[in-house]
């Protein structure tokens, strides 16, 4: 993969695909950016050696040129964060000079999501060279992720490079043991994920709803837990393969309903009741899985180990942060809610890297090539 240091900017007009895909509140205030932040080396890095930058981004998923999907507030947020003007080209065909500018939401091009080669020329006319550093987006084959590099020399920006080195290291020489721990709602997102680790991990760790097709598999109770039907077949199949490196946990915490003031009690064991639903693993699983991550020497974690955003049942979650936080071993974090789940600990500056990319660290992982990185070779 081209970087940085394969590209001469100087006093190039540079068209730099950003991953700006911010959460806004109603009044369209941004309410965590920290991906604006994490594009800031790259940014500085190529005005430093002489770019102008010309910014390209999407923000949600606009059916056509619905204001509140402009990308206004985030233009307004980088100005303050470089300390300089940024100038918003709201269409294509009159594009503003300036050191930096940013077109509007490139979802609002209606070839952006199916990698329209027009589109793709016109972004590349307005512009002498291309960096992608949208690491959240390289999984997806759009007009600025994947057709436009072809047009124009072309690199990856820092934190891209970065992420694809971080994520592939873990596949290819982790120092070991190597520990997954995977969590969350979904297991058909992530069987993808077990698949990868089944083959390469010395331990993976299930918490999170993740866990109840597994334990339906094993016929245990599941009660009112969430459990995906189509979870089950491929659970049973992951448990044929590799019962010796799975932890399932031992205890749960449960709830009668998807809410903090509901009813909470301790299971021990993981027969869930009529009338209740596992939220959260218990107390001694947190103890086992906690031992595994602090003798690891490399883990990675996807998937919160419950319901944390309510305060009954955030104490697994908080407790697995809290060891792979404290661990030695070289720790990687993928997946919104995971992210969101550190910052909301405190701990997201204790971990060794954490990704920007929720999708697109799980597909590279998988070992699946990633369009927008693949144009970049
Ligand atoms: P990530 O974004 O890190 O990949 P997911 O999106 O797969 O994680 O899962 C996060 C969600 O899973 C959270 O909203 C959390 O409330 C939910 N979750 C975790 N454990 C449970 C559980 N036992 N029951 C219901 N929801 C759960
Ligand atoms: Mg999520």
């Amino acid at each position: 993969m081209r970087t940085l240091d394969d590209l001469d900017v100087d006093g190039k007009r540079v068209l730099v695909r950003v991953d700006f895909n911010v959460p806004l509140d109603q009044g369209q205030k941004i309410t965590d950016d920290a991906r604006i932040q994490a594009a800031l080396p790259t940014l500085r890095e190529l005005r430093e050696n002489g770019a102008k930058l010309l910014l390209a981004a999407h923000l949600g998923r606009p059916k056509d040129r619905e204001p509140e999907f402009s990308l206004r507030p985030v233009a307004e947020r980088l100005a303050e964060l470089l300390g300089t003007d940024v100038k918003l080209a709201e269409s294509l065909d009159d594009v503003p000079d300036g050191d930096v500018v940013m077109l509007e939401n490139v979802r609002y091009e209606p070839g952006e999501t199916k990698n329209d080669p027009e589109l793709a020329k016109r972004y590349a006319a307005l512009a002498d060279v291309y960096v992608n550093d949208a690491f959240g987006a390289a999984h997806r084959a759009h007009a600025s992720t994947e057709a436009v590099a072809h047009l124009l020399p072309s690199a990856a920006g820092r934190l891209l490079e970065r992420e694809v080195a971080t994520l592939r290291g873990i596949l290819e020489d982790p120092a070991r043991p190597l520990v997954a721990v995977v969590g969350g709602a979904k297991v058909t997102d992530k069987i993808g994920v077990l698949d990868a680790f089944l083959d390469r991990a010395d331990t993976i760790l299930i918490g999170g709803a993740m866990c109840f097709p597994f334990f339906k598999a094993q016929g245990h109770e599941v009660g009112d837990s969430l459990c995906e039907e189509e979870g089950i077949e491929p659970a049973r199949a992951i448990l044929e393969q590799g019962s010796d490196k799975l932890e399932l946990p031992v205890d749960l915490i449960a709830g009668q309903e998807f809410d903090a003031d509901t009813a909470v009690k301790t299971i021990d064991g993981v027969d869930v009741p009529a009338g209740w639903m596992g939220l959260d693993i218990g107390a001694r699983s947190v103890e086992r899985f906690a031992a595994v991550v602090a003798s690891a020497g490399t883990v990675f974690w996807n998937g919160p180990m419950g319901a944390f955003e309510l305060e009954p049942f955030a104490a697994g979650t908080r407790a697995i942060a809290e060891a792979i936080a404290a661990s030695p071993a070289t720790t990687v974090v993928g997946g919104g809610d995971s992210a969101a789940a550190l910052a909301q600990f405190g701990l997201a500056d204790d971990v060794t890297h954490l990704s920007t990319g929720g999708g697109a660290s799980l597909e590279l992982v998988e070992g699946k090539p990633l369009p927008g990185v693949e144009a970049l070779s």
